[in-house]
């Protein structure tokens, strides 16, 4: 049988902080963050923002079981959708979660089961019939799902903590980095070395050079800064992401076209769109 060795990164959320529903942002998508990267047959999914919902309701159409949910951190926007992912109610499925910044005061399950818990939310973790396992590590780990697929994971610079991750898949690669506050200067060593020569770099642009002057300590990144880091470590495609929920489409067009100009190539993330490598 011909393996098959398609490899593609799909956007269901791309704006930080908090969802936004408003005309100005339909173009890029006011849902945040959920990222689906396909390795052949696995579904890997990076964050349960609100997007998580949409790509739920489009993995129950398809014979899939075995999900993957991995964590860039579990600040709100990264985890508030995952009481509406479909696949969860449907128990022949399987879910993974996987965390690198919890370990060890704290860990997973125990998280997102305090965002499903009275009076917060009405109903727990065990609403879903699906089976559950719950794996933490140390960002910096790498995980090994076979010998084709492998994902890199390094700590990034962020309040409570929060963790980069490269997929490798054949000799191609995926850089999901979000969310990181960069030090003017001083790129980031740990994510140089993460996102070395790899395909698509997708990144924390939440500002602009000029608005970040006054953000310097808000956990967030720029684009300028995305292009730098891609520059040094020779890696092909930076993708803007986690848009400010502030920054309406014709921002987002004009961000996309200076990105465009100094760094050809570079894509700004919006709902819907799909890479193919
Ligand atoms: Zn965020
Ligand atoms: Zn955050």
């Amino acid at each position: 049988m011909k393996k098959n060795n398609k490899f593609f990164v799909k956007f269901w959320g791309v704006r930080g902080s908090i969802a936004c529903s408003d005309p100005k942002v339909a173009k890029y998508g006011g849902n945040t963050s959920c990222v689906e990267i396909r390795c052949g047959n696995e579904v890997f999914i990076f964050d349960s923002g609100t997007g998580i919902r949409y790509l739920g309701n489009e993995l129950v159409k398809e014979d899939i079981n075995n999900f993957r949910i991995f964590f860039s951190h579990t600040h709100y926007d990264h985890i508030c959708g995952l009481p509406f992912f479909s696949p969860a109610f449907n128990q022949k499925n399987k879910i993974e979660f996987f965390s690198g910044h919890l370990k060890p005061k704290n860990n997973i399950k125990n998280v997102l089961s305090s965002i499903m818990k009275e009076p917060v939310w009405p109903v727990g973790l065990d609403i879903f019939p699906c089976s559950m396992n719950f794996t933490d590590f140390f960002a910096g780990e790498n995980l090994v799902f076979s010998d084709d697929i492998q994902i890199k994971t390094c700590p990034l610079n962020h309040e409570n903590g929060a963790t980069g991750y490269r997929i490798n898949f054949y000799d191609k690669s995926i850089c999901y980095i979000t969310d990181t506050n960069h030090i003017p200067g001083e790129p980031d060593k740990n994510i140089l070395r993460l996102i070395e020569g790899a395909n698509i770099v997708i990144y924390d642009s939440m500002f602009t050079e000029e608005e970040f002057k006054d953000r310097q300590h808000w956990g967030h990144s720029t684009w300028e800064e995305g292009a730098k880091l891609c520059d040094l470590a020779e890696a092909e495609r930076l993708c803007i992401f986690h848009h400010d929920p502030s920054h309406e489409d014709s921002f987002m067009d004009k961000i996309s076209i200076e990105a465009e100009t100094k760094r050809p190539g570079t894509l700004v993330a919006r709902e819907g769109l799909k890479i193919v490598l």
